[in-house]
């Protein structure tokens, strides 16, 4: 299967090439030129399957420049890395409410999902297209990917990474997480700025030819660990898919039975996941889009006009804490029919004015599918608090989220029947300050102090990665201005 820009359909790569690039050479993200689809005899295999088979399974049909037996390989060598005997479990939490926990992994967040399979995609995607200059992934974090990059990609033959991150739009934990990272292919560095700051400044670097003739002079080719990376989306599928087998191996649906999933958003591609997987096969009856106060999302689900220009705010779940969703790209692709001039079009006016809208078709088309909400600070504080009463379940802030807003979803439709599947994207204690705050009611600034305390008072473990980061050696402390970035990114690659 081939992939094509959704920029330029002209423009056609293999997977292993749409892999090493991650974003297309005109600015525009690869999407596949077919979704592949499963039968209820392939659902009937995969229910009998372990998680890293149905991952394989899943990605064998988008990577054909992989064999079957290759993607296993990396499945089983990823999600061996997980804690617990299930990489996502699937929660039953109340009659027909479910959480996907998707935080078992090495850095106690969903990216893990995709992070651990993405370096030995890129690695054996090097050899395919034969590249032998090392690849430079360069990221941009709001907190998640940044840590769950550089513990998939530290001491990885061939590969450097280079993660930034706005200095104060991170969490305690977060921060302290990346840096103190190991390895000796990692470089880490806060920016003065938020998220998008950071984000544009690392696509500028992309899209910039003068920066990559520099960067191949020292030897370097730039790849990206971004959710922009087919590489990152493809494995992301895999656990909606697995999911739903989950549902049916319980007894809870059958084949072609609807479910909703409700999912935490930022920069769209785990819910664009989920849309994809519908594609494929998988029963959906709605795909709720759960933002914070940086309602972006929710006004463009509601009006059709995507617009930037609004306040950014500074949240408790601050992997969500972004304006421009850049997977968005691919989905509007869909609904657009596929139509590349006015994606190029449209993407050119964000970059320009800030903003563009859709069609009435186009907007009534994503409804059919599509619900929207966002919460507040106040409810999410008061939904991790309500959900550890009624279901004694303890959840991240993020997760918080998508509950408050799957409330808001079952109040606003009526609709308690349909087997729903909130998506749970961090483990508690990577936001101890504000989850303690929300169970205990008292506040505590000290990440550590607030582990402790959380644990005490809720009587969770604490996952094994986060419980002795205050041990490790802090190597990683510069902080530097955007317009900076460039000479950043040179200056590690000269060394
Ligand atoms: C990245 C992240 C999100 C947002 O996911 P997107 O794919 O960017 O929409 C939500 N929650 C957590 C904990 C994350 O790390």
């Amino acid at each position: 299967m081939k992939y094509i820009s959704t920029r330029n359909k002209s423009i056609k790569v293999t997977s292993a090439q749409a892999i090493v690039s991650g974003l297309s050479k005109d600015g525009g993200l690869f999407v596949p030129e077919v979704f592949p689809t499963l039968s209820k005899e392939d659902f009937d295999k995969l229910t009998e399957m372990s998680y890293p088979e149905r991952a394989a399974k899943v990605l064998s049909l988008y990577l054909d420049d992989y064999t079957y037996e290759e993607l296993l390989d990396y499945a089983t060598k990823a999600y061996s890395r997980f804690y617990g005997d299930d990489p996502c479990p699937l929660v039953n939490v109340d009659d027909n409410l479910y959480v996907l926990e998707l935080w078992h992994g090495p850095t106690c967040a969903f990216k893990d999902m995709a992070l651990t399979m993405l370096p030995h995609l890129l690695s054996a995607a090097r050899k395919k297209t034969g590249e032998d200059s090392r690849t430079l992934i360069l990221v941009a974090t709001s907190g998640d990917t940044g840590k769950a990059a550089l513990e998939g990609f530290k001491d990885v033959d061939g590969t450097d990474i280079i993660v930034f991150y706005p200095s104060e739009g991170v969490s305690d934990m977060q921060k302290l997480q990346m840096m103190t990272q190991q390895g000796n292919n990692v470089y880490v560095c806060a920016i003065n700025g938020n998220f998008d700051d950071a984000q544009s400044a690392v696509k500028t670097i992309f899209n910039d030819k003068d920066m990559q003739a520099k960067l191949l002079a020292n030897g370097y080719k730039l790849s990206s660990a971004n959710s922009i990376n087919w590489g990152r989306l493809a494995p992301q599928i895999a656990y909606y898919v697995s999911s739903y087998c989950d549902l049916i191996a319980s007894g809870k649906i059958k084949y072609g039975d609807k479910v909703n999933f409700c999912v935490p958003s930022g920069n769209f591609g785990n819910i664009l996941a989920a849309y994809y997987a519908s594609l494929m096969g998988v029963g959906v009856n709605k795909l709720i889009c759960a933002s914070n106060v940086n309602n972006v999302l929710t006004d463009f689900f509601t009006t059709g006009t995507y617009d930037i220009h609004r306040q950014f705010h500074k949240t408790m779940s601050p992997s969500m804490d972004i304006l421009i969703s850049s997977n968005l790209e691919r989905l509007l692709f869909e609904f657009s029919g596929r139509n590349d001039a006015l994606m190029s079009e449209r993407m050119d006016k964000l970059k320009k004015e800030g903003k563009y809208s859709i069609s009435d078709e186009e907007l009534k088309n994503l409804k059919k599918i599509f619900a929207v909400g966002y919460a507040t600070e106040d409810d999410t504080k008061e939904v991790i608090d309500n959900c550890l009463e009624a279901y004694d379940y303890l959840m991240d802030t993020h997760t918080a989220v998508a509950m408050s807003v799957f409330d808001d979803y079952v109040e606003a439709t009526g609709d308690e029947e349909t087997p729903s599947v909130v998506v749970s994207t961090a483990n508690a204690y990577k936001f101890p300050c504000d989850v303690y705050e929300a169970v205990a009611g008292e506040r505590v600034e000290d990440a550590k102090k607030a582990t402790k305390k959380l644990h005490a008072f809720t009587g969770e473990d604490v996952p094994e990665p986060l419980a002795d980061l205050d041990k490790r050696e802090v190597r990683f402390t510069n902080v530097i201005d955007k317009s900076q970035i460039a000479e950043e990114v040179l200056k590690y690659t000269r060394k």
